[in-house]
């Protein structure tokens, strides 16, 4: 008997990942190469003879100083998405209040919000019930939101942190959301924002500090929970960035039971 095996590979996905890894490499490349050029020009012109005058020379070590941070916090995202990627990220699930970890974050950012000229206030209902989450990772989850919410916020805007029960079709969810009356967001790029180094300006990310990852990370923190996260805006007139987690498993069957 004769016959002929044809075998097809769809190759589709290994090609559209091919494309994802050098984008990345080129992305960060270049994100790296922009402080790392100020950094050699404004250090050479210090080393000649800009650098006897005192009053010259601190200004360019300001200048250093500033991008050596943002290489720093660069390098330092790059790391955490990468830990998150590869399943590096110890979890450490447990039974969490959400409520002490919302006044937490109010805390960290009295003075940036002062600052800002921004209100900074929070909305939690005392009925929602405890989440299955790592505490550190969901106050990171909502310091890069609320940190988010203020960067993009004109001067006597408004930033809320809400925390309530999911309705349908999250039943079983704890919804933690970071509302703004900030400059909003294009629809067109509300699929792509969490994507690495996506921003919507360039320009005023970089100005304001942002590294790009932001929300990459809060995705993987979110997603490694078994939750989701789901943002809305209207341009001109704000954004909401909505995190889903999961009601830890006692306080979905009926209230947790503790004994002495
Ligand atoms: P960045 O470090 O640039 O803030 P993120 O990953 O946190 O990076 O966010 C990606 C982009 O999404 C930002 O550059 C900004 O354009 C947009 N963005 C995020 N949060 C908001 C918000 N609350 N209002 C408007 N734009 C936002």
């Amino acid at each position: 008997p004769f016959g002929v095996v044809l075998v097809l590979h769809d190759v589709t996905e290994l090609r559209r990942l091919e494309v994802v890894r050098r984008d990345f490499v080129a992305n960060v490349s270049h994100e790296l190469r922009t402080p790392l050029t100020a950094i050699k020009g404004y250090a050479e012109t210090l080393l000649g003879s800009a650098g006897d005058d005192r009053e010259t020379a601190r200004r360019f070590l300001t200048v250093i100083d500033r991008h050596s941070e943002r290489l720093g916090r660069l390098v330092d995202d790059l790391l955490a998405l990468s830990d998150l990627e590869l399943g590096r990220t110890p979890m450490h699930m447990a039974e969490v209040a959400v409520g002490p970890a919302v006044d937490d974050v109010l805390q960290i950012f009295g003075d940036t919000a002062v600052r800002a000229g921004i209100r900074v206030l929070a909305q939690a209902n005392a009925d929602v019930p405890p989440i299955l989450a790592d505490g550190d990772r969901l106050r990171q989850v909502m310091i890069n939101l609320v940190d988010n919410a203020i960067k993009y916020t004109p001067r006597g805007g408004q930033v809320v942190l809400r925390v309530r029960t999911a309705g349908p079709p999250r039943a079983g969810m704890v919804e933690v959301a970071v509302s703004d009356t900030g400059v909003g967001i294009p629809a067109q790029d509300l699929p792509r924002l969490t994507e690495r180094f996506f921003r919507v300006d360039k320009a005023r990310s970089r100005e304001l500090g942002g590294t790009g990852l932001g929300l990459a990370i809060v995705k993987h923190i979110v997603q490694a929970h078994g939750g989701s996260l789901e943002i809305t805006s209207a341009l001109g007139q704000g954004t909401t960035v909505a995190a889903y987690f999961p009601v830890a498993p006692q306080s979905a069957a009926g209230g947790v039971e503790r004994t002495a």
